[in-house]
């Protein structure tokens, strides 16, 4: 198959009704690497297991994909920067079995694999669970993704984060660029999961504004 016909996979879901509206993704039943993506997750899978409170960890710019790092952060800003030394700092202290049934109770089996539409669906979950405990400065941390973090060439009020995973394709590219949206950032009714072969995160995202309003 010509490579460049796959550049863009997208699948976009109306929440209300929890229809998917658009599927345009080969093997979209098939688990993928999801990268950053699993940041929230892991997030709330530490909450859980540290009465709800997260902390303020320094980047090393030597363990994190940003060359001059990120300096102190807390969670809304790891999320909206995607600090890998924060995330992996807090999923060092979540025991693998509190890690694996947060990731069920999601509606996936495994933190660091999933199908798109099963990754997509965790999200949408995970704001209609604002209330909880733990998941508000995570929303807080996509909205500020979208608005000045790693989605911001998504250039809407939303609920975005980006990802680089391992590419899956034929011919091998670096890695894939994923970003899943939450749109508006307030009372969502899209959700859209988009992947961008050979290209960052960052660049999925500035593709999924293109499906947007
Ligand atoms: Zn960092």
């Amino acid at each position: 198959m010509n490579p460049l016909l796959l550049a863009v996979a997208l699948l976009k879901l109306d929440i209300d009704s929890g229809t998917v509206t658009t599927r345009q993704w080969p093997d979209a039943g098939e688990s993928v690497a999801i990268g950053s993506l699993a940041k929230p997750f892991i997030a709330i899978a530490y909450a859980e297991g540290h009465a709800y409170r997260y902390p303020r960890l320094k980047c090393n710019p030597k363990a994190c994909w940003l060359p001059r790092g990120h300096g102190e952060v807390g969670i809304e800003e790891a999320i909206a920067q995607s600090c890998n030394v924060y995330f992996n700092a807090l999923r060092k202290q979540i025991p693998l079995d509190l890690l694996q049934s947060t990731a069920r109770r999601y509606g996936f089996d495994d933190v660091d694999r999933s199908p798109p539409e099963a990754l997509l669906r965790a999200y949408v979950e995970l704001q209609r669970r604002a209330a909880e405990p733990g998941v508000a400065p995570i929303l807080t941390g996509l909205r500020r993704a979208a608005s000045h973090g790693t989605a911001r060439l998504l250039a809407h009020d939303a609920l975005a984060k980006t990802g680089t995973a391992p590419c899956s394709h034929t011919p091998k590219s670096p890695g894939d660029g994923f970003a899943i949206v939450l749109h508006p950032a307030v009372a969502p009714k899209t959700a859209l999961i988009v992947r961008l072969h050979g290209r960052p995160g960052s660049h999925a995202a500035r593709e999924a504004a293109k499906s947007l309003p």
